[in-house]
């Protein structure tokens, strides 16, 4: 193989196959995906896939296989209802304070599970047009109520230097936005874009930047994606962690409790772990709602604070996020009551060993 064919992102399935990172019997399948969902694996990431290993954890997250042709019932295009919630081509406005601003549609890498994956990718919409990018911007203008954009995509980190400064000083020249958050995987994915012209352009004043990244295994934080996130740090940007729990990944206690250690000591805080979306075609890679919590919960007994995120779902039909456990309190009606015919309610709670106790109410 020759250096320049290694260095590149490889794209088509036969390419995938000549790499040895797909098998050829499944090239067929592969193509029959492409046709739909883009693919990328960045030179990066290849290097970090072992092509003798048929359950390699890399692999999973990027390299298409024929179970992406079985839809499996409830999996629906638009996941978690974006589109419910789009004033304006680019704007996603969920929740009172903030808004999901999305810039492009191309990533580094396409995730098998993403739950855009309808919507990224080369052959869809590139980047919004001028006129509606404007539009976009003047709908958060003309909200005092916005406090924080939220740049997501695609994978914003996409965009060249220049473009992302003249955007993150468009948000930034906007009173009531402080917060512009970056939702990426590039420092992993193609951590050398990850360049000081880049993080100048991320540096603005009027706003706090703030980046999301997102892993989902221990093995991507390579030394080179160590290195682009220190950068990122050093440079007194704020980072957190965005995952997802994903089958044959990170979906048991070790994969997990590795991948949470590692992002704190990269300074990254833990922030969400996400239940897989019902996109299409993903349901080789999610778990069950039991088995995540069971995770978390063996996570908060073993790890420390640092390293916990909370697990979340995103409710399919636009409703938002929510926490879903596991829950270490509940309230029980005590059998013995304080005085003749009266009942106590007292809190169950749950310790990290999984042990109950009875709380008193507080007064
Ligand atoms: S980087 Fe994010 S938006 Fe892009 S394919 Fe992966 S999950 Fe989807």
């Amino acid at each position: 193989m020759s250096r320049a064919k290694l260095a590149r992102t490889l794209r088509e399935p036969k390419e995938l196959v000549e790499r040895g990172l797909a098998r050829s019997a499944d090239l067929a399948a592969i193509e029959t995906i492409a046709t739909r969902y883009a693919i990328a694996v960045t030179p990066n990431i290849a290097a970090l896939i072992d092509p003798n290993d048929p359950l390699d954890p890399i692999a999973r997250q990027f390299i298409p296989t024929p179970a992406e042709l079985e839809i499996k019932p409830g999996e629906r295009a638009d996941p978690i209802g974006d589109d419910a919630h789009s004033p304006v081509p680019g704007i996603v406005h969920r929740y009172p304070d903030r808004v999901l601003f999305k810039l492009v549609h191309v990533c580094a890498v396409y995730c098998r599970f993403c739950f855009r994956r309808e919507m990224v990718g080369p052959g869809k919409d590139s980047a919004l047009s001028d006129e509606a990018y404007r539009a976009a911007l003047d709908y958060i203008r003309a909200r005092t109520e916005i406090w924080e954009v939220i740049l997501t995509g695609g994978d914003p980190l996409m965009l060249s230097p220049r473009r992302l400064a003249d955007i993150m000083a468009d948000l930034a020249a906007v009173e009531h936005v402080r917060i512009i958050r970056l939702h990426t995987r590039v420092p992993v994915a193609d951590p050398a874009r990850i360049s000081p012209e880049m993080i100048a352009a991320l540096r603005i004043d009027g706003a706090t930047p703030w980046i999301a990244l997102h892993a989902n295994h221990a093995r991507e934080f390579s030394h080179d994606a160590r290195a682009a996130i220190a950068r990122l740090v050093d440079a007194g940007i704020p980072m957190v962690s965005q995952s997802v729990l994903l089958a044959g990944v990170n979906d048991n206690p070790a994969a997990l409790e590795e991948l949470m250690r590692t992002f704190v000591e990269c300074r990254v805080k833990p922030y969400y772990l996400h239940h897989g979306d019902l996109a299409p075609g993903t349901g080789h890679l999610r778990t069950t709602i039991a088995k995540g919590q069971e995770l978390m919960r063996g996570l908060r007994g073993r790890v420390s604070g640092l390293c916990q995120p909370e697990y979340m779902l995103d409710l399919p039909g636009g409703a938002g996020k929510s926490p879903i456990g596991p829950g270490y309190l509940s309230p029980q009606e005590s059998l013995a009551g304080s005085g003749e015919g009266t009942a106590e309610t007292r809190y169950r709670v749950t310790d990290y060993c999984g042990d109950v106790h009875l709380y008193p109410p507080q007064s």
